[in-house]
């Protein structure tokens, strides 16, 4: 199955439900990354839940999300637009989840930092939540990894309660997530999204849209180019006179760029 994304509203209007299907573009992740079980499964949650959070925002935003944690995975650091692009990358810290939500052209850079509640990310993108907007939320996120290392299933799913929400509608859900089964496993089984989305809503569901995702990254030639110029003539002159050529490797995606002589002298 393709990886997608659905939206959808529950309860007469009053929950707000998204899940998706992320098996490819984490395995794309993993491939890129090369990454170990473990990383493999906290990055694919962490590209996931982004996902997930990045279609609740407003779609002229960029979300980034920080993880910092003082085991020995130290930090994941993931990107992602409402029209379902990824990027990824490591990073470190420590024991907190820092959201930025970033103007795509002008506007006001929003972030916040929280403890993590868990580092198991679902558990603490649903704290991020109650904390920041004071709704209750439940999030799932998982990565089913095979022996060999490659990704088998990953998805994801997250509830919101909205202004008007009953206390009825709420316990009807948080017992729906308590008997659901995780959410790599309800990938294995085939569901889609938008079955997911009936699992854990039921029947009082109206689907918004359904959409493909995918992984991709912001960087190019031009953005290497500008990072460049960022170093100044004199170390440009110096990397000049020492290998003729410049390397640049994205971290986000692991794109490695050449800069030849001539193109470095182009930019001075
Ligand atoms: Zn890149």
């Amino acid at each position: 199955m393709a990886d997608r994304l659905a939206r959808a509203l529950g309860h007469g209007g009053t929950v707000r439900a998204l899940a998706a299907v992320t098996t490819d573009l984490v395995e794309e992740a993993r491939r890129r990354h090369d990454t170990a079980p473990t990383a493999t499964a906290a990055l694919g949650r962490a590209l996931t839940g982004a996902l997930l959070l990045a279609s609740t925002i407003k779609r002229d935003e960029r979300l980034s999300l920080e993880f910092s944690g003082d085991g020995p995975l130290r930090g994941v650091l993931v990107d992602a637009t409402p029209d379902g692009k990824l990027d990824v990358g490591g990073a470190l810290g420590r024991g907190v989840l820092c959201v930025m939500r970033v103007p795509i052209t002008a506007g006001t850079l929003y972030r916040s930092v929280v403890p993590l509640e868990s580092g198991e990310i679902g558990a603490d993108l649903a704290g991020y939540l109650l904390k920041s907007e004071q709704a209750p939320a439940a999030v799932g996120v998982g990565v089913f990894v095979a022996v060999d290392g490659q990704v088998v299933a990953a998805g994801g799913y997250l509830v919101q309660a909205l202004p008007g929400a009953s206390e009825r509608a709420l316990d009807t859900i948080a017992e729906r997530v308590e008997h659901l089964a995780s959410p790599s496993q309800l990938v294995r089984e085939g569901l889609s999204p938008s079955d997911i989305l009936r699992r854990l809503v039921g029947d009082d569901l109206s689907l918004l849209e359904e959409h493909d995702v995918r992984f991709r990254c912001r960087c190019s030639r031009e953005r290497v180019a500008v990072a460049i110029l960022a170093m100044g003539r004199q170390e440009i002159e110096s990397v000049l006179a020492d290998d003729r050529r410049a390397e640049v490797t994205c971290e986000f995606c692991t794109q490695r760029y050449l800069l030849e002589e001539d193109e470095l002298r182009s930019l001075l």
